[in-house]
């Protein structure tokens, strides 16, 4: 392609919303062979509610969301948003103490309802750890849990695994070293994903699934979407080196995603893809940004990079 085939190419893409940085990563598109989706945000809308709150501990249900608001209350997790705003609802709306009717949507803070949290501390791909009247709290997954030494009663398990299937991630709360709750979080796919796994599929490229999130709700997501190949219970840091695994045969692997975690799998990938409504540090760390946070701008830059470089002329 000339000079001004690229540029051409280049605003064209810009015209649609997909910011290109640079002739490299426009020509690399073509020869994609593999595109890594991360879950959270990429495949899915990352707008998380609460679905469901079940208490398995001897507390009502106000001291409990109390309680896992005012641990979840410094952490920028998309999470952990989805929990505070939801007993924030539960506190105006729906508690004993219920000052507003539900049509006044108004965004006042609970900060004035929360419990002192001292100790504070967020574990990357876990959860997060803090005390409150000087108990032990923790809110997360499994591997959080299970690796404090807290057991998991069957019928804790039991409800996990029902919301897992429906493809909600359920996160535990454990207070004073016991099992003392459950959430379900439900995080709806983009309307256009399964059209457009469908879509790189018939172009060729293998779509791939990579997450955090547990198995289970990780395999059902990619069930809905049409995902054959998943990779769940990632470390943030191992994104990376499941970018890298898809190199091994040195064919060119996208990577797109939204999220902190996704930067250095975006900055390994071959051609990084960063959803424009994602964080600033994974649009500076990609190659591509998708300003409109739609998914079908995957296969637009793909085709804009074969068109341009295509050697059938
Ligand atoms: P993802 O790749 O889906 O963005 P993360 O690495 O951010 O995942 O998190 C992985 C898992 O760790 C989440 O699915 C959740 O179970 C747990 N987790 C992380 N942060 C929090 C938090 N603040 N509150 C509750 N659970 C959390
Ligand atoms: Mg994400």
């Amino acid at each position: 392609a000339t000079p001004t085939a690229v540029m051409v190419a280049t605003g064209v893409g810009a015209n649609n919303g997909v910011l290109i940085k640079g002739g490299d990563a426009l020509e690399r598109a073509q020869m994609i062979k593999y595109v890594i989706f991360d879950k959270t945000g990429t495949l899915t809308q990352g707008k998380a509610t609460v679905t469901t709150a079940k208490i398995f501990a001897a507390m009502d249900r106000g001291e409990f969301l109390r309680l896992v608001a005012s641990a979840e209350a410094s952490s920028e997790h998309p999470l952990a948003k989805a929990i505070v705003e939801y007993a924030r609802h539960f506190h105006f709306f729906d508690g004993p103490s219920a000052t507003k009717d539900a049509d006044n949507n108004s965004k006042d803070s609970i900060s004035g309802w929360l419990f002192d949290v001292s100790e504070f501390s967020a574990l990357p791909g876990r959860g997060i750890h803090c005390f409150i009247h000087g108990k032990h709290v923790l809110v997360g997954n499994r591997k959080l849990i299970t690796e404090s030494g807290i057991s998991i009663p069957a019928n804790v398990e039991n409800f996990l695994i029902e919301l897992e299937e429906s493809a909600k991630t359920g996160i535990l709360v454990a207070y004073d070293n016991n099992l003392a709750g459950v959430l379900g979080v439900a995080d709806p796919l983009k309307r256009e994903a399964a059209v457009v796994v469908e879509g790189l599929g018939k172009m060729g490229v293998t779509t791939v699934m990579v997450t955090g999130d547990n198995w289970r709700t990780a395999r059902a997501v990619a069930n809905e979407v049409g995902i054959q190949d998943v990779r769940a219970e990632v470390m943030p840091a191992g994104k990376a080196e499941v970018v890298q695994s898809f190199q091994k045969g040195g064919e060119l692997v996208a990577m797109v995603g939204d999220g902190i975690n996704d930067s250095p799998a975006l900055a390994a990938a071959d051609v990084g893809m960063a959803i424009g409504a994602g964080t600033d540090i994974a649009i500076e760390a990609a190659d591509y940004v998708l300003m409109r946070n739609n998914l079908e701008d995957v296969i637009t830059a793909i085709d804009l990079s074969r068109k341009t470089f295509s050697r059938i002329r």
